[in-house]
């Protein structure tokens, strides 16, 4: 079992520490988003410097490029892409069920390469098989992610998602034998409560996660922060406390970090901090901002005076906006380093704040100031 400390409580938050064979992770943390085994424009080496405890790839994604079995001969993901701290992979059910021409039946899912059209099946035992080899430390069993927000879809959905979380389950025990007696490392499986927008079956899935023999749980299928608090508060309580449990995808809007944290989410992913820097969309404590934009052109201030990130430390507002105005590569690795470290070390202060007993403070405080309310 996968062991999980937790040093300190406050309603439904904690502030714990998850151990894996790849070290451990002082939560709530966010995890880096690093879909095809790198974080978009960063080095590894950057992400260690910014602070980033975790990394999460995408089995989809490798699965198709490069490929599973070059990822176990290079001697797994960590080792592939030389991230030597703990690794996450999500099953890939994401992407999958937002491919265009996806045939999902009881037993998997077919679909077609988004790259070059080749035929692929994966079932519940095929993700599990795959993760396996991949060799994260903490996996996702495969889910069915709803084809909309209406309410049979999403029970439908979710019915199928328990159905494959049993089968993941009996194919991650089979799978964990046969590595443990080649002398591999445990790796450990969350599974993935499902149920959109409604609470009702949010409350169902989390009861039916909960009885799993699983070490954490992924929360999925979250794609509208309204309504995130109530339907943490319904999951949370129902999940056992002495397992972690992972907001997958969210993270993108401050809010939705201390939402989650203060209702009891200890991990967080999102792909949105990096995304938006490749762009030009800004973090800063006043809010996000576009460098593009012409006022920046003489700023020669720091983007963040309160900022310890390689990219405040040494250049200025009037330098980012030049470097994105010229479209040289360097203003994608400077932001991207800024907008990770930034919801990195909001977490982090977070953590810092439960444990002094001044979330609440800290919550309204950043908030206020982040949203102009
Ligand atoms: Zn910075």
């Amino acid at each position: 079992m996968l062991k999980f400390d937790i040093e300190k409580k406050n309603g439904l938050a904690r502030v714990g520490i998850i151990h894996t064979p790849h070290g451990d992770i002082k939560t709530p943390a966010f995890v880096g988003a690093a879909t095809r085994a790198t974080v978009k424009a960063l080095t590894m080496k950057e992400m260690n410097e910014l602070g980033s405890q975790a990394i999460l790839s995408n089995t989809y994604h490798l699965i198709l490029r490069p490929g599973i079995k070059l990822i176990e001969k290079a001697g797994g993901l960590a080792e592939f892409c030389s991230w030597h701290k703990p690794t996450f992979t999500d099953s890939g059910g994401f992407q999958i069920f937002s491919l265009p021409d996806v045939k999902i039946t009881e037993d998997g899912v077919k679909f077609k390469s988004h790259i070059d059209g080749a035929k692929f099946e994966i079932t519940p035992e095929s993700s599990m098989q795959a993760q396996w080899a991949i060799g994260a430390d903490i996996h996702m069993a495969f889910d069915h992610l709803a084809k909309s927000e209406n309410y049979e879809d999403m029970e439908e959905a979710m019915r199928r998602t328990h159905a494959w979380l049993d089968r993941c389950v009996k194919e991650h025990e089979k799978q964990e034998k046969t590595y443990l007696k080649a002398g591999k490392p445990e790796q450990y499986l969350y599974a993935v409560v499902q149920g959109g927008t409604f609470n009702d079956l949010r409350a169902k899935s989390a009861k039916y996660c909960a009885k799993k023999d699983v070490d954490g749980f992924g929360i999925g299928g979250v794609f509208v922060a309204d309504g995130m608090d109530e339907m943490l508060k319904t999951v949370c309580p129902l999940l056992p406390e002495n397992k972690p449990r992972h907001l997958l995808g969210m993270g993108q809007e401050p809010i939705d970090l201390f939402v989650g944290a203060e209702f009891g989410c200890d991990t967080f992913d999102c792909v949105g901090p990096t995304r938006m820097a490749r762009n030009g969309s800004l973090y800063t404590l006043d809010g996000r901002i576009n460098i593009k934009n012409a006022k920046y052109k003489e700023d020669f201030t720091p983007l963040m005076v309160d900022c310890d990130c390689e990219c405040c430390k040494n250049y200025t507002k009037a330098y980012l906006h030049h470097l994105f105005k010229t479209d040289e590569i360097t203003a994608k690795v400077l932001a991207s380093i800024h907008n990770e470290h930034f919801v990195v070390a909001v977490v982090d202060k977070i953590r810092e704040s439960i444990l002094n007993d001044t979330f609440n403070d800290y919550k309204e405080s950043f908030l206020k100031r982040y949203y102009h309310k």
